[in-house]
This record gives structure tokens, sequence and C-alpha cells, in this order.
């Protein structure tokens, strides 16, 4: 069977299911940990090796993987380890992504094939449990600086941190990651898709006139990981049914070249 569509909630629940299984109650949670449980073998890549975030192979009944090393980040290697984890356990995936050799990702929420979606979520709901999230939520206040809080105590990518907290929060969240103006993905929590709120595709420009397109015209402030805040109406940035004043927060992704936005509210009424 091959997926047409990623199975969000079996990602996150065997993430949760392999946890409890462990024991693992404590942020942060070590990838590399649950891998040598099972016996994984889990070493670097040589910082050469480019273009991929990490490898999953297998010879006879045993599994290696391998995480690239030329980006300079333990969020990012930590969640390439975890995302091949999520090949290793996920229904379906050693069958799909092992048929032909060796399996080599790209972790990170920018693939459009299933089986990449389902791992990154299993990787971020591994790396950032709900249930050890939640003292974190209620400490921080919603936005960016929630983000902070989750990427800094779940040694996570402040992308990685943003999409898990949009999985999670109450709150209305939108997460927005472009590059070069357009729109590379964008997710959003529950009671924004229950505000009938449309989420932008793939590919389109950001919306003029807000926070994140002037940010965006400014390379030095994206390198320099600035940030900055505004208040802005909903409809400025999504098609939707009503009007809503919410706060925009942005950061500059540093050397990813890559843009950060976090919409949100506490609630849209
Ligand atoms: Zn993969």
């Amino acid at each position: 069977m091959t997926l047409k569509f990623p199975r969000l909630p079996i990602a996150e629940g065997t993430a949760d299911k392999v946890l409890r299984e462990l024991g693992f109650d404590r942020l942060p949670i070590d990838p590399t940990a649950i891998a040598l449980n099972k016996e994984i073998f889990v070493q670097p890549a040589p910082s050469e090796m480019t273009g991929f975030s990490g490898m999953l192979a297998q010879y006879d009944t045993q599994f290696g993987i391998m995480f690239a090393t030329h980006i300079e980040s333990e969020g990012f290697r930590r969640f390439s380890i975890a995302h091949e984890l999520g090949h290793y356990y996920l229904p379906g995936h050693v069958e799909q992504v092992l048929a032909n050799g060796a399996h080599k990702s790209r972790a990170g929420f920018g693939s459009s094939d299933p089986y990449e979606q389902e791992a990154d979520f299993f990787a971020s709901a591994l790396l950032m449990p709900e249930r050890l999230l939640k003292p974190i939520l209620n400490q921080h206040d919603d936005g960016l600086e929630l983000v902070h809080a989750i990427s800094d105590q779940c040694v996570s990518s402040l992308t990685a941190a943003a999409v898990r907290y949009a999985r999670v929060s109450r709150s209305a969240v939108a997460v927005v990651v472009s590059r070069d103006n357009e729109v590379e993905f964008c997710l959003f929590s529950e009671a924004m898709k229950e505000a009938k709120v449309r989420w932008l595709k793939r590919g389109t420009p950001l919306p003029s006139g807000t926070l994140t397109s002037r940010f965006a015209e400014d390379v030095a402030k994206i390198a320099g990981a600035k940030s900055d805040s505004y208040s802005v109406d909903l409809s400025d940035w999504f098609e939707c049914p009503a009007s809503h004043t919410v706060t925009e927060d942005v950061i500059g992704l540093g050397s990813y070249g890559k843009v950060l936005t976090v919409i949100y509210s506490s609630r849209l009424t």
C-alpha cells in the first residue's frame, strides 16, 4: 500500500507509545538513546555529504542511521535522527522507504511526500511530547516567546518547535515558513482551523503589506536572526469569514535564509 495522505495521529501516537514503553519522561529526549535501545547504530555522516538530513539503512536484520553534519545545529541533528526513527517505527515505512536500498531523507517539513511528512511529525512528537510540553505552554505567553521556550527545553530548531506548538496549542495559531518572499509551508492549530481560515499553499507569495513581507526584504535581518512583532488583521494574511485582530511575530532563521512567522490570538471570537 502506498500512502496518499500523511496519517498525523498515527505518526504522533506512535512516537508517544515509544516514549512510554521506554519510560522516557524528561526533557530533552535523546533520540540516539532510543535508537541504541533497538540496537540501531547511529553515526555522523562526513560533513562534505550535503543535500540530505539523514539516512536509514538495513543489512539483514540490522538497522543503521546516519545523520548529516553539514548544518551546524544540534536541533537539526537530533531531528534528523528522530525522523529516521520514524521510518523505523511507523507502520508500512520500512517496506516503502527501504524498497530500493538505503533511504535518504530531507527532514524538516519541506517535503510533499506523505512518508517524509509522517516521519517529520513522528520526530516532532518524539522530541516534544505533548505531556511534557504542558508546563511550558502554561508558563509562557503565546507566540515566539513560547516557541523559544519549547526550542530551548527540547533542544529543537525554532521551526520544529513552532510546528509542534501549533499542533498542541489551544490558541488560534498559524505558523508560516517562507523563503524568497514565498510560502514554503503553512500549518494551523485546531482553533485556527475551526475558524474556517484558509491556509496558504506552498509557493504563494507572502501577503503584501504584512510585517513578514517587509522583514523578508532585509537579508541582514534574516541572517542575523533578528525578530519583530506587530498587530495585524487575520484577513490581511488569510481568507477568513470574519475580521480578527491577531499578533504577528517574525524571526529570521539565520543561515537557512528562511523566515519564520507565528500569527496568533488566544481566541478568535
Ligand atoms: Zn525520510
